[in-house]
């Protein structure tokens, strides 16, 4: 376990993932205060999670202890009953994580997918960017409607793109994400990116995830995502490339943000593809300046994220 000192609002943020789990108190700047983690066990999923929230709630600091929380996950999330709905990973169905982690912490807990946690975590780190490097004298340069004084959002919004052990995604405007009408909008996972391509998890045929996240990648392989022949690595980012290019062209903005851990794991080769396939695929008028970004988060930015969301409305409330 990590500790250090930092007075703030703070918040507990948990990712809740396949392979790990990792739960922390975490700052308004996304930076932990605390923070634990554990390998996923394949059973009683629920009872480890619960005794890492209380461990890390425990080594909070007195001043530090957090008053809401959040949970990422693969998604996408049934909000009724608190739980998370995993394509591929049916045994997560059904767990009561809302039920488990408020028990566990005495919060107030919100649950949402990888994806759109980590779109909205991109969008605070690029409002940060923005706030960091904008002139101090809005007048002089101009630029006052770019300011962080003219509200909390960075101008046009933020498509984000998660590439794990799902491909998962976000899209941000107005400081917020944009729902839809199930609360999924954004999650591009089975967008189809080759329509005689590979059988999806889904049912489907020739969706991205089949192609760009570590199950999927790992299943064409049948072999660990860390040794990936670079012909797939490459493919991997030829299919991710073509989908930013069609998101980017279709919403109307500068750029996609990616992360996850699929992206430092198969490394240049998914990367040349990808540059190949974008600049390829950019051949629209309003996409000259278009370009995609590889985002590193934290580990617990995209909970933490969503966890300031709740801390910012009951402000607001107050
Ligand atoms: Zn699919």
């Amino acid at each position: 376990m990590t500790t250090s000192r930092e007075p703030s609002a703070t918040a507990l943020a948990v990712d809740l993932g396949e392979r790990h789990i990792v739960a922390g108190i975490v700052d308004a700047a996304g930076d932990a205060i605390v923070a634990d983690r554990i390998v996923t066990p394949r059973r009683e999923v629920m009872r480890a999670l619960g005794a890492l929230v209380e461990r890390v709630i425990a080594a909070a600091p007195v001043e530090q202890r957090p008053t809401v929380g959040a949970v990422t996950a693969p998604g996408p999330v049934d909000a009724a009953p608190g739980e998370f709905r995993p394509l591929g990973l049916r045994r997560w169905w059904h767990e009561p994580v809302r039920r488990v982690v408020t028990s566990a912490s005495g919060l107030d807990i919100a649950l949402e997918s990888i994806g759109r946690g980590f779109a909205l975590a991109a969008h605070d780190a690029a409002f940060a960017d923005r706030a960091a490097s904008a002139p101090t004298n809005a007048d002089e340069s101009g630029a006052d409607d770019q300011t962080p004084s003219a509200g909390a959002a960075v101008p046009g919004g933020v498509l984000g793109l998660y590439l794990g052990d799902q491909v998962d995604g976000g899209v941000v405007v107005a400081g917020g994400l944009v729902n839809g009408v199930n609360r999924q909008a954004g999650r591009v996972g089975h967008l189809c990116v080759d329509p005689d391509g590979l059988q999806c998890v889904c049912g489907a045929v020739g969706c991205l995830e089949s192609y760009a996240s570590i199950r999927g990648v790992e299943a064409q392989t049948d072999r660990s995502i860390t040794v990936t022949p670079p012909a797939f690595a490459e493919r991997a980012g030829t299919m991710v490339g073509r989908a930013c290019a069609g998101l980017l062209a279709t919403f109307d903005q500068h750029q996609v943000v990616i992360g996850g851990p699929l992206v430092r794991i198969l490394g240049e080769p998914f990367l040349a593809g990808l540059r190949s396939e974008f600049e390829r695929r950019c051949r629209l008028p309003h996409l000259t300046q278009a370009r995609v970004r590889i985002a590193t988060l934290s580990v617990l930015a995209p909970a933490g994220a969503v966890a300031h969301r709740m801390l910012a409305q009951t402000v607001d409330a107050a």
